[in-house]
């Protein structure tokens, strides 16, 4: 094993990050890129799938990106992503599973469309993009997973009403661990993040409100919100060979919001 900080990086290493058009999957593409990747963002609208891919080739000079479009929660669109990056690039090396969508609503009113929705994108989305560029890890016998799961898969937020959203993440930790136990054979390491309070255009828009400052800023031992790329330095290191003995696990990435 080397003793050289080269394990940290992702040299020649193909990385898709789905929802990798802004937010936290942006800030991983960047940092994946600028640790030697080449990667490619998976998300729901080309125009800004361009604008992030040329923001990222200014940001990480040389980079190279590719940019596709694909809905997480449906498998035939998974499929013809993989099918468009592996004629113009071969196989992934990494997945992340970053693309999810928020839901607040209290349980006794939340609609079932809107709770299969949560699910479809966030737990399903996981699960089908795990096994379609899984495939072709299981045949390479080697790849890694990292899933952005959330906090909220562990412990109940307050104030807000959330309880589609936490189940999913709830899910997508032991989505993690299952499919590390079931590829681990196939040299596949499948790891996750679970982020606390990140700012992003969401969060930032909703801390104006009530006393979600109160509530988050102040439940956080840090005192701050995390920022985007604090989530993808851990991405990175999950996804580098810096953790070649870690699989299943979830890494909690929360300022200390948690431990109270
Ligand atoms: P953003 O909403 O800023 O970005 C999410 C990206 O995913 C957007 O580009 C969005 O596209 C895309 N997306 C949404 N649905 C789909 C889909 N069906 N298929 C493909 N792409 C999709 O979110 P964040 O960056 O804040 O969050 C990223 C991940 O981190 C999520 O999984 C979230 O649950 C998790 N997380 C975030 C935290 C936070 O505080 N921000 C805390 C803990 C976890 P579009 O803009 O077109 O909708």
């Amino acid at each position: 094993m080397s003793d050289s900080s080269d394990i940290y990086r992702l040299d020649d290493r193909k990385v898709v990050v789905t929802g990798g058009a802004r937010g936290i999957g942006y800030a991983i593409a960047r940092r994946a890129a600028a640790s030697g990747a080449t990667v490619a963002l998976l998300d729901l609208e080309q125009v800004a799938l361009d604008e992030a891919a040329a923001r990222l080739r200014h940001d990480v000079q040389g980079a190279e990106i590719l940019a596709q479009t694909c809905d997480v929660s449906s498998y035939d669109d998974i499929r013809a992503a993989r099918e468009v990056l592996e004629a113009g690039w071969g196989r992934a090396d990494v997945l992340v599973n970053n693309a999810g969508i928020f839901s607040n609503a209290p349980a006794q009113e939340m609609e079932a469309r809107e709770w299969d929705r949560v699910l479809q994108v966030n737990l399903s989305g996981a699960f089908y993009c795990s096994q379609v560029f899984g495939a072709s890890m299981i045949e390479a016998r080697s790849g890694t997973i990292v899933n952005i799961a959330s906090m909220s898969g562990v412990i109940v937020n307050r104030p807000q009403p959330q309880i589609g959203y936490n189940v999913s993440k709830a899910g997508v930790i032991m989505l993690t661990k299952s499919l590390a136990a079931e590829w681990a054979p196939y040299g596949i390491r499948v790891n996750a993040v679970a982020p606390g309070y990140i700012r992003s255009a969401i969060t930032e828009s909703l801390l104006g409100k009530a006393n979600l400052r109160d509530y988050w800023i102040g439940g956080t031992p840090l005192g701050r919100m995390g920022s985007p790329e604090e989530v993808a330095n851990v991405v990175v290191f999950l996804a580098s060979d810096a953790a070649s003995f870690v699989t299943g696990e979830t890494l909690v990435a929360d300022g200390g919001y948690t431990v109270w």
